[in-house]
């Protein structure tokens, strides 16, 4: 039986449970990304999908350092002064996607709120280095709220579209103090909005977590905030405590309300819906995410 870290007496529900990577893809995967210095999210975070993920030969890249300028407390991510933008980074990245054979990459950074565009012209550069390398590249791009240069940050981002567009609520406002102190519930909605009214082809994307104590007319609530402003891309998974310090896990959601959430959700209008407990905003992006509103080949 599975560790339960909120409650260490208590066995985890039986549907969380993932297999450990193995075979040889996994370890191809694994070998790359250490030999080329590529940072992930998939281990940052201590995703429970890398066993499965990295067998694929998939993997979501995470740039602009491994030390976020937030401190949430969901989150694995070490937290502190990062260092400045590495310049052989986007080199590295397309190395990667080349060496993976990937076309289809979701690419996020952690928060940085240090630098004066909040590290959008370095997504940029990483996009355009790996297109410089394979010119179909799509590109899936979960990015921070962009604090007081959203304009700006998503102007840097114009030239390198298109994209699935994403950035992530992550949970109901009321809980924003509890596990997103440095976020703003309506911060993160405006990014979405402006996205929408600057792009209108371009897909949007949000994700939230369940299980930190939302109830389901917060939920909803959310659910109808993202639609109204444009957002069309769904992803709902089960909050999981990724360090012993991290925020408890207030509830397990059982896979079939997840089943029920994606059918409300789609009803809502959603026209791409994951939700399942171990739903990522990446997981399985690079099947779902294929086709954009606007063509790019
Ligand atoms: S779901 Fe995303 S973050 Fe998790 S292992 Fe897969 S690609 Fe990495």
């Amino acid at each position: 039986m599975s560790p339960n870290p909120t409650h260490p007496h208590t066995p985890l529900p039986p549907w969380i449970r993932k297999r450990l990577g193995s075979g040889l893809q996994y370890h191809a995967t694994e070998g790359l990304i250490h030999t080329l210095g590529v940072q992930t999210i998939c281990t940052q975070a201590r995703c429970p999908n890398q066993g499965e993920c990295w067998a694929r030969g998939t993997a979501t890249v995470l740039i602009l350092g491994e030390i976020c300028t937030r401190n949430c407390p969901f989150c694995a991510v070490a937290h502190g002064i990062p260092l400045p933008p590495d310049p052989t980074e986007p080199d590295r990245v397309a190395q990667l996607t080349q060496k993976l054979g990937i076309s289809y990459l979701v690419l996020t950074s952690v928060d940085r709120d240090d630098l004066t565009d909040g590290g959008a012209s370095h997504f940029r550069a990483v996009m355009q280095a790996c297109r410089a390398v394979d010119p179909s590249m799509r590109f899936e791009i979960l990015v921070p709220d962009f604090k007081g240069v959203q304009r700006e940050a998503l102007e840097i981002l114009s030239d390198a579209r298109p994209f699935v567009f994403s950035h992530n609520v992550e949970t109901i406002p009321a809980l924003y103090p509890k596990a997103r102190p440095g976020g703003d519930y309506h911060r993160s909605l405006a990014l979405l909005e402006l996205a929408a009214t600057m792009w209108p082809d371009t897909p949007l994307k949000s994700s939230l977590m369940l299980g930190l104590g939302e109830t389901e007319t917060q939920v909803l609530e959310v659910l109808a905030d993202l639609r109204r402003i444009g957002c069309d891309r769904l992803c709902m998974g089960q909050y999981l405590k990724p360090t012993k310090d991290s925020l408890d896990v207030e509830e397990f959601v059982t896979p079939e309300r997840f089943a029920r959430w994606a059918d409300q959700a789609r009803a809502m209008g959603f026209t791409w819906v994951l939700a399942e407990p171990f739903a990522r905003s990446s997981y399985h992006a690079e099947q779902s995410g294929a086709r954009h509103k606007v063509d790019i080949e």
